[in-house]
This record gives structure tokens, C-alpha cells and sequence, in this order.
């Protein structure tokens, strides 16, 4: 848990979230701010600030394993899964999350 962080007092309940699916490691909540019909963040319980902080196995397989239960529990067929690191990428919020977007067509290259 790290002090004033947003999303660390999601996981704690400090905030709350719309709460979709929990793993053992991570959650997977409701965007505040949808980009598209669907619009979810997996969340690691652990705070990392991002995604190179992410080293244990355990906890990146889980991640994984929270995008599919949650594409399978939400019938998702087309998805894209968005990790932002660092302010020049978009990381807005400093702990590890992967947005998971699905609802509406996605052109490539991202802008
Ligand atoms: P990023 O810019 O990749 O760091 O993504 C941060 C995401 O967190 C944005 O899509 C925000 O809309 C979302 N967000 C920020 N605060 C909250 C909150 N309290 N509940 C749900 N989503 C949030």
C-alpha cells in the first residue's frame, strides 16, 4: 500500500470502484473515464508504479489469467489490452494497471 495512491485505496476500499472480477493478485474495475462501451482496468493488489516493476511470475501470469476470465465472463470477442508506462506513453496513474477496451472498432496504429 502506498500512501496517496489512487489506486491502492481502490484496492484497499478507501475509494470505491465498480468491481468486475478479483484474482488472487489482481481486480478488474470499471474505468472512470470509458473510452469505449467497455472499459476496464486490471489492477495488481501489490503496488507497482508500472509495468517494470512487474518481475514476479506469479503475479504477471495472474494478470493474465484476470484479462481472460474477465473477456470470458463478459463474452468479449474483439479486445485490445493497454498498458501505458511512463507520462510519455499516457501513464497517468503510478501503479501497474492494463486498460481492456472492447465495444466499438480500434484503428492501428494507436494515437
Ligand atoms: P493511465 O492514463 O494509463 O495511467 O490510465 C489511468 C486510468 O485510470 C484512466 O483511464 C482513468 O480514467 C482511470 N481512473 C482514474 N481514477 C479512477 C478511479 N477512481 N476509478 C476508476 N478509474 C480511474
Amino acid at each position: 500500500m502506498q500512501k496517496d495512491c489512487v489506486f491502492c485505496k481502490i484496492v484497499s476500499g478507501e475509494i470505491p470502484s465498480e468491481k468486475v472480477l478479483e484474482t488472487e493478485h489482481c481486480i478488474v474495475i470499471k474505468d472512470i473515464n470509458p473510452q469505449a462501451p467497455v472499459h476496464l482496468l486490471v489492477i495488481t493488489k501489490e503496488h507497482f508504479d508500472d509495468i517494470t516493476q512487474v518481475r514476479d511470475r506469479e503475479i504477471a501470469a495472474d494478470i493474465i489469467d484476470a484479462i481472460n476470465e474477465v473477456a470470458e465472463k463478459l463474452n468479449l470477442r474483439d479486445f485490445r489490452v493497454v498498458n501505458n508506462r511512463g507520462r510519455g506513453a499516457g501513464q497517468s496513474v503510478f501503479h501497474v494497471h492494463f486498460h481492456i477496451l472492447a465495444g466499438r472498432p480500434f484503428s492501428w496504429p494507436p494515437g
